[in-house]
C-alpha cells in the first residue's frame, strides 16, 4: 500500500522505516531544509533538539522496560542510539549528530522509502497520512489540524539547556564522577557551596527572561525552566537539577552544598550540556549568570538556552485507541503531537503507528498493544486519560496495570533493601509482566 508520512522527526523516521520495511511505498514528506522551526539545526532525520539522551538505561525502570519492548519490536531509532552511544552512566545518551546522520543513512537507502522536502499544509486527500510533525508544526498544518479536530489542539512552552565547550571548564574545580559512584564517571560536576549557591541563585531570579507570546500557556512539569524552579522556593534547586547528594567533592572529600552536573553531548566529548538547566533567560544574561558556576567561570558557550511553543492535540478526545483520528479516518498521529512527550516515547509512537497502519492496510483490526506493556499503557493513557486538562505524558510505570496483590513480599523486600529494594522488586516484575505480554500479543 502507498503511505504519507509527515515529518521526519523521531517518530516519522521509525514510522516511515517500519511500514517500508513492511513492503509499503512510503513517501517522507520533511520540510527542512528549506523551511526550518525554531529547534532544529539540520537537515537530518530524528534530530535531537535539546539534551542528548535516550533516558535511563536501568532494565528496571520505565524507560528501560521500554527499550527491552522497541528492541524486541526491531526499532531501528534505538539500534542507531545504541551504535551511536556516549558514557552517561545508567542512561542512553548518544553523539547527536552520528545517530541522526545513521538514521538518515537507513531512509536514504531504503528502496521503499521517497524522500521528499516540502512545507505540507494539509493531508492528501483520501491519502493514508500519518502527522510525526512534532511539537514545532509548522502552522499551516496545525492550522488544518485544529480545523479537522474542532478545539483539540492545545499549546505549552518547552526549554532548552545550554552547552559548553570541554575545554572551557576550569577542571581545578570541576571533577568527574557519578552519583554514589554508580555507572562510573561519566559526569563532570561543578560543586557550589552555600555562599556561591545563593549568590548563584539572587543573580538567576534578577536576570531578564525571554518574553512568552501566549502566557495563558502553562509549562510541562517535567521540563521546568531553571529560572522558573527557582522561583518556587530558595531551596528547590537544591532539591532538583542542582541535587549534590552521592558526589564527593574530591577537594573536601565531602558532598557539595549544592552542584550543576554536566553531560557528554558529542562522541568527541568536546560538548557538555548542563543537565537540567533548559531556560527561557535573555541570552546576554545568560552567559552572566551561568559564569557564576564555579569551573565555568570562562565558560565557551557552544549553544545557548531558549524556549519553544509545543504543539499537541488533546488526545483523549481526538484518537482512538489506535492513533487514528476520530474525526478523519485516513489520518494518524504519532510522536509528540499525539501527546506522549520525549525522543523515546515519540519513536516508540511512531513505531506503534506504523504496526497500526499496516494491520489496516491488511484489512485487520488495528490491535491495541497489551497495557502491560510500557508503550501499550502510554497508549492507552493519551487515548483515555481523564479529566479536561490534557497534557503530555512520558513512560512511567504509574501508567502500567496495578501488581496483583500478594505477588512480591514487600516486607521481605523492604527489610532486604528498604525502599530502593521494593522499587526493583516492582520494576522487575513489571519488566518480566511486560515482556511475557509482548510476547503473547506477537504470538
Ligand atoms: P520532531 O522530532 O520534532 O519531528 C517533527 C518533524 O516534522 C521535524 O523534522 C519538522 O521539521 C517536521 N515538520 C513539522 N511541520 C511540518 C510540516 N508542516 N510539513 C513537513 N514537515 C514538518 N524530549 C526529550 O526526550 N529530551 C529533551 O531534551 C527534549 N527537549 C526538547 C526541547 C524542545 C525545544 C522541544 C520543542 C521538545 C523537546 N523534547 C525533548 C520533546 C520531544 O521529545 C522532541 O521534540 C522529539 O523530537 C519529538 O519527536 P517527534 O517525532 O514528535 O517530533
Amino acid at each position: 500500500m502507498d503511505f504519507d508520512v509527515v515529518g521526519a522527526g523521531l517518530a516519522g523516521a521509525e514510522a516511515a522505516w517500519q511500514l517500508a520495511n513492511r513492503g509499503h511505498q512510503v513517501r517522507l514528506r520533511e520540510m527542512r531544509p528549506g523551511t526550518r522551526t525554531p529547534a532544529h539545526q539540520t537537515d537530518k532525520a530524528a534530530e535531537m533538539v535539546c539534551s542528548n539522551s535516550f533516558k535511563s538505561d536501568d532494565p528496571f525502570s520505565a524507560t528501560g522496560i521500554l527499550k527491552a519492548e522497541l528492541e524486541r519490536l526491531g526499532s531501528l531509532v534505538l539500534r542507531c542510539a545504541r551504535d551511536q552511544r556516549v558514557p552517561a552512566g545508567q542512561s542512553l545518551a548518544v553523539d547527536r549528530e552520528a545517530f541522526s546522520a545513521a538514521v538518515t543513512a537507513e531512509l536514504r537507502s531504503h528502496p521503499n522509502i521517497h524522500w521528499t522536502e516540502e512545507l505540507v499544509t494539509r493531508p492528501e486527500p483520501g491519502r493514508p497520512t500519518l502527522l510525526a510533525t512534532g511539537p514545532l508544526t509548522a502552522d499551516p498544518l496545525a492550522e488544518w489540524l485544529t480545523e479537522a479536530v474542532g478545539c483539540g489542539r492545545l499549546f505549552f512552552y518547552d526549554a532548552i539547556a545550554p552547552i559548553v565547550e570541554r575545554d572551557s571548564i576550569d577542571f581545578s574545580i570541576a571533577f568527574a564522577a557519578s552519583r554514589y559512584g554508580k555507572g562510573g564517571s561519566d559526569f563532570y560536576n561543578c560543586p557550589l557551596d552555600k555562599a556561591e549557591y545563593e549568590r548563584f541563585l539572587d543573580a538567576l531570579l534578577a536576570a531578564p527572561r525571554a518574553p512568552l507570546h501566549d502566557f495563558d500557556t502553562p509549562f510541562f512539569e517535567a521540563c521546568l525552566p531553571i529560572e522558573v524552579m527557582a522561583d518556587r522556593g530558595r531551596e528547590t534547586l537544591r532539591h532538583g537539577p542542582m541535587k549534590p547528594v552521592g558526589l564527593d567533592d574530591p577537594r573536601t572529600g565531602r558532598w557539595p552544598w549544592a552542584v550543576v552536573q554536566l553531560r557528554q553531548d558529542d562522541l568527541a566529548g568536546e560538548h557538555f550540556n548542563l543537565v537540567g538547566f533548559q531556560t527561557r533567560l535573555a541570552w546576554g544574561a545568560q552567559q552572566e549568570v551561568f559564569r557564576l558556576i564555579p569551573g565555568l567561570q570562562n565558560a565557551v558557550f557552544a549553544r545557548l538556552g531558549s524556549i519553544h511553543r509545543n504543539t499537541y492535540v488533546d488526545a483523549p478526545r481526538v484518537l482512538d485507541a489506535c492513533l487514528r483520528l476520530r474525526a478523519v479516518p485516513d489520518v494518524w498521529v504519532a510522536g509528540q503531537v499525539s501527546g506522549v512527550e520525549g525522543y523515546l516515547e515519540s519513536a516508540a509512537c511512531g513505531l506503534a503507528a506504523a504496526r497500526f497502519m499496516d494491520q489496516r492496510a491488511q484489512g485487520r483490526e488495528p490491535a491495541p498493544l497489551p497495557r502491560e506493556t510500557v508503550l501499550g499503557a502510554l497508549l492507552h493513557y493519551i487515548a483515555s486519560a481523564p479529566g479536561r486538562d490534557f497534557s503530555p505524558v512520558n513512560a512511567m510505570l504509574g501508567l502500567l496495570p496495578e501488581i496483583p496483590e500478594g505477588i512480591l513480599d514487600v516486607r521481605a523486600l523492604k527489610r532486604s533493601g528498604g525502599v530502593k529494594a521494593l522499587k526493583a522488586g516492582k520494576g522487575a516484575y513489571h519488566r518480566e509482566r511486560a515482556l511475557a505480554a509482548l510476547e503473547a500479543h506477537i504470538a
